[in-house]
C-alpha cells in the first residue's frame, strides 16, 4: 500500500509520518514529482482538504491524503480559521501570521482558541474524512522552543503551560489536532485491510 501526502509542508509531513507504522509506504507529493504549490482555494477546511487530495490523486493515480488545518480564536470570532495560512495577506509567512494574531488580540483576556484539522483520503473507492481538534489558548508572546511549526509558539494546549513549540514531537502529537486525525486515519486503513 502506498499513500501520497498531499502537502508541501515539511512540518506536517514529519508529524504524519511519525505517527504511522514504519512499514507503510508513505510518500510525498514532492517525491512523486509534484513540486508546485497544491491549490487550496476553498472556504472550508473540508473543501480545501478535498481539493488538495483530489489534485494529488489525479496527478499521481495513487491514494492521496491531505491535511487542512485552521487556528480558531474566539476573541477574533473564529479567525484566522480556514485562512490561517494566508492571514498576513501578501506578506504571509509564519512570523507575520503570528505577529498579526498577537496584534489583533492585544491585551484581551479571552485567549481561548483551538486547532482544527480535517484530513481527506481519496482513492479509487471515493473520499473519507478524518478530524481532530485541540483546545487551548493563545499566549501573550511567543513561547519559543526548538520544535513545531506555524503558530505553535503561541498555542498553549489546554491543561499545559508550555506551547506546542516547547514540546517534543511525540508530546505534541499525543494531544494535537493532527495526532487525533492521523490516528483516526490509521484505524480506518487497518479496518479496511481486514475486510
Ligand atoms: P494549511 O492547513 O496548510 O492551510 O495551514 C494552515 C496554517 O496553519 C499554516 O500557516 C500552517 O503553518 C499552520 N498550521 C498547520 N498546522 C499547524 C500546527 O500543527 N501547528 C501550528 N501551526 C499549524
Amino acid at each position: 500500500m502506498t499513500i501520497v501526502l498531499a502537502t508541501q509542508n515539511p512540518g506536517k509531513i514529519a508529524e504524519i509520518r511519525d505517527l504511522l507504522p514504519a512499514h507503510w509506504n508513505i510518500t510525498t507529493a514532492h517525491e512523486q514529482g509534484v513540486t508546485e504549490d497544491i491549490p487550496e482555494t476553498g472556504d472550508t477546511l473540508e473543501a480545501n482538504a478535498e481539493q488538495k487530495a483530489r489534485y494529488i490523486y489525479e496527478h499521481t493515480g495513487l491514494p492521496a491524503l491531505a491535511d487542512d488545518t485552521g487556528l480558531e480564536i474566539d476573541a477574533l470570532n473564529g479567525a484566522p480559521g480556514v485562512y490561517s495560512a494566508r492571514y498576513a495577506g501578501a506578506n504571509k509567512n509564519n512570523e507575520n501570521n503570528i505577529d498579526k494574531v498577537l496584534q489583533e488580540m492585544g491585551n484581551t483576556s479571552n485567549r481561548a482558541a483551538r486547532f482544527r484539522t480535517v484530513m481527506a483520503l481519496i482513492d479509487h473507492r471515493g473520499i473519507h474524512f478524518f478530524k481532530g481538534v485541540a483546545e487551548g489558548s493563545i499566549a501573550r508572546e511567543r513561547l519559543m522552543g526548538s520544535h513545531g511549526f506555524g503558530y505553535d509558539p503561541i498555542f498553549i494546549p489546554e491543561g499545559h503551560t508550555r506551547s506546542f513549540a516547547q514540546m517534543s514531537a511525540s508530546e505534541k502529537s499525543n494531544i494535537s489536532h493532527r495526532g487525533k486525525a492521523v490516528r483516526a486515519f490509521g484505524r480506518h486503513i487497518e479496518g479496511t485491510a481486514k475486510q
